[in-house]
């Protein structure tokens, strides 16, 4: 066979050949935007040929702090495009861990939507790597701002050249992408992901049992794209010829329930949070959402509740996955196989709760305390993963030791594998809760609270406990109509008949809301300090 390296650039020269009239839909200050294939190739060109006159060299990297738009999707293939590095940065990091990572990663230039301007400006003096700014907004001219040198996005596109030729002398194994993510202490750590593995990962989004992206597709990707390459979907996009919709900056579940609909999206993806807020929205609204054939979850176990609430009373399609930042992301997707057809429909859910099979390309085992576990559903084990998009390493980083050994990524999460290959993730290794030497999945507990018909969302955290070492605690958050209408009681009674009686949570308190990480997860960290204050207070 011919060895010719997979390349990003190959991507945007398929969307231009054969989708030159296929959309790019952005949602920005300005209002909706669209753009076709065509004109999407060309900007990300002038962007291209505009970095490369900046001085930018291959292997450097460029930072990005974006919302979901255009642009963003432009830099993401005009940085691999001239051989250079597309380091997404989380724009909700704490401003010590944004210095941190961009000194960290070496960015060169930094593109910034407006909206971040103000933070940028706070910490530049700080930047021991930034050579220039790009601002990403709708005004042609530059905004007031401190930064320097600085260049306005649409003034560099308009002298850029619509022809510039992509850098095709690369290795597929050099590096296209970047993202921290962050640690449960210390600061956030850097995954490089080459061109290769982005490749190959958005080959497999297009399978049939796993995201099934074709032409046909309108994709909306909730999931930022600041995190993990908003899961593969932008190259997948682009590459496949589907319509894209970007729902940009400061969107609330309304917004993207009316995206939905008017763009007649086909499939998209978030974290648990959006979905249970889009729910929600359709709950109380008219829409129609017919369009939809399937909404992808991960980043956060999916609740039963919610997987039901979408199938059953909205007729939508939902599939839950997992991964992480160090798997670019996708690893397991729960699609039932033809053998669970005439299962009963309880059965069913629970499979399609679970995180499901892994994705073909990619290999697993789980070690736990007696070597591999046996596939019996029961017995937990951490989850170990290796293939051409599991990275190998952090970046420059010592502890790259501790969650890469003999060649797998100890990912963390500890598991149990079923019958039928299903993984379930059981919990985090730092938030499962030890109660008297046995495992109590918070993760569990969270599921089957969430089912409850009153319960918005529900957190389980370990506290400490003299005699049993921990015991778990619920923090719940009651739909708005059944404020001060349920009682800790009957949501305990609710769950007596699905655990044993040592499972139970000591106590369960109600609040407003759970604090989240920046991309929308439970926040376990801040909320065992605000649970350890309420309880001693
Ligand atoms: P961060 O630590 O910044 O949240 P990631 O987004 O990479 O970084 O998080 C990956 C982790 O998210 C996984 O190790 C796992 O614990 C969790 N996760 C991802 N998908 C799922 C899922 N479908 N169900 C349960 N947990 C998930």
């Amino acid at each position: 066979m011919v060895n010719t390296p997979l390349l990003i650039s190959q991507m945007v020269e398929r969307a231009e050949k054969f989708f030159p009239n296929k959309q790019v839909v952005s949602r920005t200050s300005a209002g909706i935007q669209r753009f076709t294939y065509k004109e999407f190739g060309e900007r990300t060109r002038k962007l291209a040929s505009a970095l490369a006159k900046l001085g930018v060299e291959k292997g450097e990297r460029i930072g990005t702090l974006g919302w979901n738009h255009h642009r963003h999707l432009e830099a993401y293939f005009a940085i691999p495009g001239i051989g250079a590095v597309l380091h997404t940065i989380n724009i909700r990091l704490s401003p010590e861990h944004i210095i941190y990572i961009i000194n960290h990663a070496e960015d060169k230039v930094l593109l910034i939507d407006d909206d971040f301007l103000p933070l940028i400006e706070k910490v530049k003096d700080q930047l021991t790597s930034v050579e220039a700014f790009i601002v990403m907004s709708d005004k042609e001219e530059l905004p007031e701002t401190s930064l320097s040198p600085v260049y306005s996005y649409e003034e560099l596109i308009k002298d850029g050249d619509a022809k510039f030729e992509f850098v095709t002398d690369l290795d597929e194994n050099d590096p296209a992408g970047m993202c921290y993510t962050s640690a449960t202490t210390g600061n956030p750590k850097g995954v490089l992901y080459s061109h290769r593995a982005i490749v190959l990962h958005s080959l497999v989004l297009g399978l049939a049992d796993t995201g099934a992206i074709s032409e046909r597709d309108t994709i909306m990707p909730v999931v930022p794209m600041f995190h993990v390459n908003a899961w593969g979907l932008p190259f997948a996009s682009v590459w496949f010829g589907s319509n894209i919709v970007l729902p940009g900056p400061f969107f609330t579940p309304k917004i993207l329930v009316e995206l939905l609909e008017s763009e007649k999206v086909t499939l998209s993806a978030g974290v648990p949070t959006i979905w249970l807020g889009v729910a929600k929205e359709l709950e109380e609204g008219n829409y129609d959402l017919s369009s939809v054939r399937g909404l992808l979850c991960g980043g956060s176990a999916a609740p039963k509740g919610l997987i039901k609430t979408f199938e059953k009373t909205f007729n939508i399609p939902f599939m839950h996955a997992y991964g992480m930042t160090e798997t670019t992301p996708l690893a397991l997707a729960a699609k039932l196989k033809s053998e669970h057809d005439e299962l009963p429909e309880e059965e069913r859910y629970d499979l399609k709760a679970k995180q499901g099979i892994l994705v073909p390309g990619i290999e697993m085992k789980v070690i736990g305390q007696n070597g591999e576990v046996a596939w019996d559903g029961k017995e937990m084990g951490e989850l170990c993963l290796r293939g051409p998009w599991i990275a190998s390493e952090y970046h420059n980083d010592e502890r790259t030791k501790e969650a890469f050994k003999d060649g797998w990524l100890h990912t963390g999460d500890v598991v149990t594998v079923d019958e039928h290959g299903f993984v379930k993730i059981v919990d985090r290794t730092k938030d499962l809760i030890k109660s008297g030497g046995e495992w109590i999945s918070s993760v569990d507990l969270e599921n089957a609270l969430m089912a409850h018909e009153a319960v918005f969302e529900a957190a389980v955290i370990a506290v400490p406990h003299e005699k049993w070492q921990e015991r778990p605690v619920a923090c719940v958050v009651l739909k708005d109509a059944y404020k001060d209408k349920v009682t800790k009681e009957e949501l305990i009674d609710f769950l007596k008949p699905q655990f044993a009686k040592w499972w139970l949570p000591d106590e369960l308190i109600f609040m407003d809301e759970i604090p989240k990480t920046s991309v929308g997860k439970f926040l376990k960290r801040a909320l065992r300090e605000q649970v350890k204050g309420m309880l001693s207070g």
